[in-house]
């Protein structure tokens, strides 16, 4: 990456004066960025990076996503110029950027505000970027990562093929916006059809290792498909740890990797834009370490331990939904967590060490995840994936196959299967990595 571009911030002083005028105790208040910019700040990051001074939206540009009545009825509170980083960053200006804004935007409907949305800041972005960048920027990939569904910006794009929208939120159970928007059937129609990714938690408690698996099995392959010129993130951080919101458990370090792995794409031009989140120490430092991301100065410690039981159902649901528009998807080659578990559910009546609930397998398959993303080196990466074989089929249960009764027969077919994919799956570490970046 040409780091003399710099990465890009952007705030509004004036954001500040935006609050809910009878509600002292509302959520969405001027605190938040206001200590986002603090931390920002005390960190050094306001000298390493490029300022972007704000200022307001204009009509035509929120025209091409709001209706003229819409912007006259909210006249008075005006729209970020988020467009602005966008255009900066698609312009190769920037490496990318960060848009420091509030109220967030990604609810807001074409003629209608809807949670403490006003304008839908990231459908303006992409919507400017199709219009008057449409020789550089052809396909744009949003990714919303706040816990709401971003049912605005999925209504916005709904039958264009241009824009890849996925959001991953808490679905169900009234959880706002509560409606059927958010299920993974809901794909995008038309031209736009299989264009819109929904990944529907129906629990509370995600955690990183939940939204790892989801990007590694749903959205990277088919972001590496449809190759991106631009990536935007709706970066809410109501799923971070304590929210008062979200009711989640990610970390800081949880969406550092998550941004880092879409740093992959449209050689790493990506644009985070704030929506919600409501604890603002927890957001201060969600923000912190997406900007140390961007200005390639985080430092990755994690250990992210095991996903839900759930999310796998989740992610099989989503990837039979849209194979039919992602080949990818309907790959053979399962997450390679659902096979251990498929595996151990078969043979734990036999062998009750399977169902441990915590079992070296998946402390090895989790390492052998973690090392494989830390680690660039292909063969290190081989390494990892070779100690997760191992834990997989242990040589205890190797060693007594031969004993096995005809009961055991489906469960060590899988475990072939099983052995087969893993082999597989090393060819394929074993080649390295095409990499943007
Ligand atoms: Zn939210």
């Amino acid at each position: 990456m040409d780091d003399s571009r710099g990465v890009g911030l952007y705030y509004h002083k004036a954001m500040e004066k935006h609050k809910a005028p009878t509600n002292q105790s509302h959520e969405e208040a001027p605190q938040r960025t206001r200590s986002i910019w603090r931390t920002l700040k005390d960190k050094g990051f306001l000298q390493r990076c490029v300022l972007i001074e704000g200022r307001e939206a204009m009509d035509e540009h929120l025209l091409l996503v709001h209706t003229d009545d819409h912007i006259r009825f909210i006249n008075g509170v005006r729209s970020s110029h988020v467009l602005i980083v966008a255009r900066l960053v698609a312009d190769e200006e920037l490496s990318s950027g960060f848009a420091v804004v509030r109220p967030p935007g990604h609810h807001a409907e074409r003629e209608d505000c809807k949670g403490f949305c006003l304008y839908n800041n990231v459908a303006v972005a992409a919507s400017f970027l199709l219009e008057e960048r449409a020789r550089s920027i052809e396909k744009i990939l949003i990714v919303d990562w706040d816990i709401h569904h971003g049912n605005g910006t999925q209504s916005s794009f709904y039958d264009d093929d241009r824009v890849l929208f996925f959001s991953v939120h808490r679905f169900g159970n009234g959880f706002y916006p509560g409606t059927k928007d958010g299920s993974h059937e809901i794909i995008g129609e038309g031209n736009g059809a299989g264009f819109n990714i929904n990944v529907p938690w129906l629990s509370k408690d995600r955690s990183n290792a939940d939204y790892i698996v989801v990007w590694d099995y749903v959205l990277l392959p088919v972001a590496r498909q449809f190759k991106p010129d631009i990536v935007l993130v709706s970066a809410g951080f109501d799923a971070a740890k304590d929210d008062p919101i979200g009711d989640c458990n990610l970390t800081a370090e949880g969406f550092a990797v998550m941004l880092e792995k879409l740093r992959e794409f449209a050689e790493g031009k990506v644009v985070l834009v704030l929506e919600g989140g409501y604890l603002p120490t927890n957001l201060s430092d969600c923000v912190l370490a997406c900007v140390e991301v961007l200005t390639d100065s985080h430092v990755f410690n994690a250990s992210f331990g095991r996903p839900h039981g759930e999310t796998y159902d989740v992610i099989k649901l989503v990837r039979e939904t849209l194979s039919p528009y992602w080949p990818v998807l309907a790959d053979e080659v399962l997450p390679v967590e659902v096979l251990a578990d498929q595996v151990r559910e078969t043979l734990s009546p036999y062998w009750p060490v399977l169902a441990d609930e915590v079992l070296p397998v998946e402390v090895l398959a989790d390492q052998g995840h973690q090392d494989s993303f830390m680690d660039s080196d292909p063969g290190k990466a081989r390494m990892a994936a070779l100690r997760s074989a191992r834990g997989l089929v242990s040589p205890a249960v190797f060693d007594n196959l031969s004993d096995l009764s005809d009961a055991f027969a489906e469960g060590v077919a899988k475990l072939e299967l099983l052995n087969r994919r893993i082999k597989d799956s090393l060819k394929i570490a074993d080649q390295p990595e095409s990499s943007g970046r």
